[in-house]
Formats: structure tokens, C-alpha cells, sequence
């Protein structure tokens, strides 16, 4: 997943991540652009299922979903 320096414009790259939850993380980005020089964190997180698991977590609690509300908004 690649993002784009909301200063600059230029891509920025992911450096490193570490996980938070049992459902998300935080994504440490880097500008690419030399002279930009910014640095961010963003989060990624699962917020529903649209397959179960075959071998659920119990402590793993995701509302499921219906595969065709699913799909991702067009364009
Ligand atoms: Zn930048």
C-alpha cells in the first residue's frame, strides 16, 4: 500500500510497522523526496469479515459481512 506526501505529493514508503491490537498496526511512511524529509505514521486495521476463519480466535471479534456489500466503492 503506497501513499503520497500530503506536503510534497511524492511518494512516500513504508520504513518499518508494529503490531498494536490483535487487529491492527501502525505503518511508519517515508517521503521520498529528499528534500521533503517527512515522516508519518499511519494505521491499518481489520474492521470486518467477509470469510471466516477456519480456525477462529476467540479473541478475535469482527463483524461479519456479506460478501457483495463487500465490494469495494466504483470509481
Ligand atoms: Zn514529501
Amino acid at each position: 500500500m503506497s501513499m503520497n506526501c500530503p506536503h510534497c505529493g511524492e511518494t512516500m514508503h513504508i520504513r518499518s510497522s508494529r503490531e498494536t491490537s490483535l487487529i491492527s498496526r501502525e505503518i511508519y511512511y517515508r517521503c521520498t523526496n529528499l528534500h521533503c524529509g517527512h515522516i508519518a505514521i499511519a494505521i491499518t486495521e481489520l474492521i470486518k469479515t467477509i470469510v471466516p476463519a477456519q480456525f477462529p480466535n476467540p479473541k478475535c471479534h469482527l463483524p461479519v459481512i456479506k460478501p457483495e456489500s463487500s465490494a469495494p466503492p466504483r470509481g
